[in-house]
């Protein structure tokens, strides 16, 4: 298997780049704050204990998540490509990825820091909107869907995220500082780190990431 991944604070991005990247290169997209919320959607026993920690925007344990992990890619080919948005999220995730991968003979392609200053952080967390149906990503005033409240792609009703409420926003970005930092110091050592300017709009964020990552690149609007 061979891994992309996707750094970065709340708010920066990780989950529209990721989709451009499994779209656009043929990438299976893993997230696991995805894989969290449907457990909590499905009132599974992982879901109840996720809950406990991701409603006060604290991180669900390291065993847990990398429990996770493992059986979600137990499930395919061992030739698969995947775009990993939202984890590792800690130095001790990153290592035990690394060991799975030993075992696996797997490898990490790159890790993609898309670094965006703080300010624009709290303004994207507070306006964004998000389809529960199909995963959809919109902003209030960013990327506004063409009727508010409506998913363009699958007219589903759009919602606000129940942690991207002001309180738990900063301690998101705080936990960020904390625990998920020290992951650019972890992959620069290992010479797998690429920036990326991700504070302008996603075409922009888009056309970088082809760049970078020698993908087809985004279809002009018509
Ligand atoms: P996200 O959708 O990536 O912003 O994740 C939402 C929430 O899910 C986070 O604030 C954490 O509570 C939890 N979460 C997602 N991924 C991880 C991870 N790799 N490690 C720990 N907690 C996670």
């Amino acid at each position: 298997m061979e891994i992309l991944i996707l750094l970065g604070a709340p708010g920066s991005g990780k989950g529209t780049a990721a989709g451009f990247i499994a779209g656009q290169g043929g990438f299976t997209h893993i997230s696991t704050g995805d894989m969290f919320r449907e457990a909590i959607r499905r009132r599974t026993a992982a879901g109840r204990e996720a809950d406990r920690h991701m409603g006060g925007g604290d991180l669900v344990p390291d065993d847990m998540v990398m429990a996770m992990i493992r059986e979600r890619l137990s499930w395919d080919p061992p030739r698969t490509r995947y775009v990993f948005d939202g984890f590792p999220r800690t130095v001790p995730q990153a290592a035990l990825l690394d060991r799975h991968l030993g075992k696996e003979s797997g490898r990490i392609l790159a890790v993609i820091l898309l670094d965006v200053p703080s300010e624009v952080l709290a303004v994207r967390l507070t306006g964004r909107r998000v389809c529960p149906a199909c995963g959809a990503i919109f902003h209030t005033a960013n990327r506004p869907p063409r009727q508010e409240g409506v998913c363009d792609a699958c007219g589903g009703s759009l919602i606000r995220r129940d942690d991207d409420h002001e309180t738990t926003i900063r301690r998101r970005l705080d936990v960020y500082r904390q625990r998920t930092e020290g992951l650019v110091e972890y992959y620069e050592t290992r010479h797998l780190l690429r920036r990326i300017d991700a504070s302008g709009p996603p075409a922009d964020v888009h056309r970088d990431l082809a760049r970078h990552l020698d993908l087809p690149g985004e279809a002009a609007p018509c």
